[in-house]
């Protein structure tokens, strides 16, 4: 699977939808959360549609470690050393969009376990 003609993340992916962008790669996507959780608080999508994370991780393992590296290189430019990545998976853990995509997160004190 490639796109989802009604997926929104596809849709930022090709350009149909603005986003923030922050980093650009070949087979991944970083734009600023349109609802912020944090002072950095970006999203990373691999271009092609997955509906979570363990899909890409199965159909494409070396994205998925892009996705990662891509997150660093994101923290790293915007000047932070600590961050940390979320990947909802499942309406159960509050997954609202069905295109893979991992949450970086920084610039504020954060709790564990997570709410
Ligand atoms: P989830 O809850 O699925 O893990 O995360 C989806 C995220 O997408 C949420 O943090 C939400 O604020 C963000 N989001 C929803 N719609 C848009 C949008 O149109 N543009 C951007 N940049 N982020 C969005
Ligand atoms: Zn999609």
């Amino acid at each position: 699977m490639t796109a989802d003609p009604d997926c929104l993340f596809c849709k930022i992916v090709a350009g149909d939808i603005p986003g923030d962008i922050v980093h650009t790669g070949e087979r991944t996507l970083a734009f600023r959360d349109i609802n912020p959780q944090a002072p950095l608080h970006v999203l990373v999508v691999p271009r092609d549609h997955e509906p979570n994370a363990a899909a890409s991780a199965h159909a494409d393992p070396e994205m998925f470690a892009e996705i990662a590296t891509t997150a660093r290189a994101v923290a790293t430019a915007e000047g932070y050393d600590d961050y940390r990545l979320v990947f909802n998976t499942g309406a159960g853990v509050g997954q609202t969009v069905f295109h893979t995509h991992c949450h970086v997160l920084a610039g504020r004190p954060m709790t564990w376990p997570p709410g």
